[in-house]
């Protein structure tokens, strides 16, 4: 098969991760008969220093022309004084918003081989966790009214909580097809105790949940979910949530991961086209160094294979590689444990997992 795919490489580390995740869908693509060709857009800061804007309309065009965009990660201290309208950031809000993007995904699997990193103990562990967060994406109360307003005590501010039925079902069925895809579980992370969003999300899920009967269904209340993510993290398969408790609980299940250069994620609309991205930033600290860990951005160009080209047994084998590369004991600095040897660059990882696949 043929695909096109957008490069939004972006500033930092951003192109040193993208071409080693190119590196190895090109592997993947040899291996199994397909062609994927590449096509490099700007964005971020390096867009505003050759054009002066964060996402210029030819990035748009392109990777609306794509099958799918792979981007890399943005900004940095050069472009800490621009104004908040054009900064680096600001392109990530553009580029969702102009792909029509309205589902997250993002996985937090705990790798056996790096149990030491996560900040859990041992016993809550046990046999691990793999747990996909599906965030609804542009509606919420970042997206709702806002403003401020005399109120009791004065000037006030406000933002508003809004969701319609229409968006509840359109992200629930991501998770609940998701779940058909994994170990068929689904929670719903809500405040259906205090908000009347809230019900209705809870309302609606309950009501979707009876086309998937296949699927153990459950509901938990926000402040609970956040306890039982360092309890017991393993109970959960794929949770479904708002905007905002998506924003905050996927921080949280990542940060228990123990490893952010590890973590990969995608944004999906109605259509094929997604966009992919490991979910750390442009790490300036190290960027151009050689030291960044490739493996986030490889995992994201796997999910791209399998959310966006159907491509399953394409993306099980690189994510396979990238296990079989750990379990052998290979490091980049990140990751590095106390009795670990020394560390691989960028480079070295990307051309391990390439042997193994
Ligand atoms: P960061 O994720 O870039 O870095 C945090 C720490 O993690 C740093 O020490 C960094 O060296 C390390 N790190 C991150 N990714 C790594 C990798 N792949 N391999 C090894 N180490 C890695 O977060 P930050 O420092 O808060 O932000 C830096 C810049 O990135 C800022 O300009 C921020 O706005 C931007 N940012 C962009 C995105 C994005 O493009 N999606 C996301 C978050 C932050």
């Amino acid at each position: 098969m043929e695909f096109s795919i957008a490069l939004l490489k972006g500033d930092g580390i951003g192109p040193e991760i993208v071409d080693s995740a190119v590196a190895v869908l090109e592997k993947t693509a040899a291996k199994f008969g397909h062609k994927f060709s590449f096509t490099p857009y700007l964005i971020g800061g390096c867009a505003i220093d050759e054009t002066g804007i964060p996402l210029p309309p030819e990035t748009i065009e392109g990777c609306l022309a794509s099958d799918s965009v792979l981007l890399g990660a943005v900004g940095g201290p050069k472009w800490d004084d621009q104004p908040g309208n054009n900064r680096p950031e600001k392109a990530l809000l553009g580029i969702r918003s102009a792909l029509g993007l309205f589902t997250n995904l993002r996985p937090a699997k705990l790798y056996p081989a790096l149990r030491s990193a996560s900040p859990l103990k041992d016993e809550i562990i046990g046999s691990g966790f793999d747990i996909m967060i599906v965030r609804e994406l542009t509606g919420g109360i970042y997206f709702g009214d806002r403003g401020y307003r005399e109120g009791k005590y004065g000037q006030e501010a406000y933002d508003t909580e809004a969701y319609s039925i229409t968006e509840i079902e359109r992200i629930g069925r991501v998770a609940f097809e998701t779940a058909m895809k994994r170990s068929k579980r689904v929670c719903s992370i809500d405040k259906a105790n205090v908000l009347e969003s809230s019900r209705l999300w809870r309302r609606t899920m309950h009501s979707l949940s009876e086309e998937y009967p296949e699927v153990e269904y459950s509901d938990m209340f926000v402040d609970n979910a956040a306890m039982q993510l360092v309890r017991d993290p393993g109970q959960f398969d794929v949770i479904v949530t708002s905007n905002m408790f998506g924003d905050i609980l996927s921080d949280e299940a990542s940060q228990i991961t123990g490893s952010i250069g590890m973590l990969a994620s995608a944004s999906l609309g109605d259509t094929a086209r997604g966009m992919y991205e490991p979910i750390h930033g442009s790490a300036p600290d190290i960027a151009g160094q050689n030291k960044a860990n490739p493996i986030a951005t490889i995992l994201s160009g796997a999910m791209m294979l399998r959310y966006s080209f159907g491509l399953s047994a394409e993306a099980d084998a690189i994510e396979s590689a990238v296990d079989r590369v750990l379990d052998a004991g290979y490091r980049t600095a990140d990751i590095l444990g106390s009795t670990d040897t020394a560390p691989l660059t960028c480079t070295e990882m990307t051309e391990k997992i390439i042997e193994v696949l």
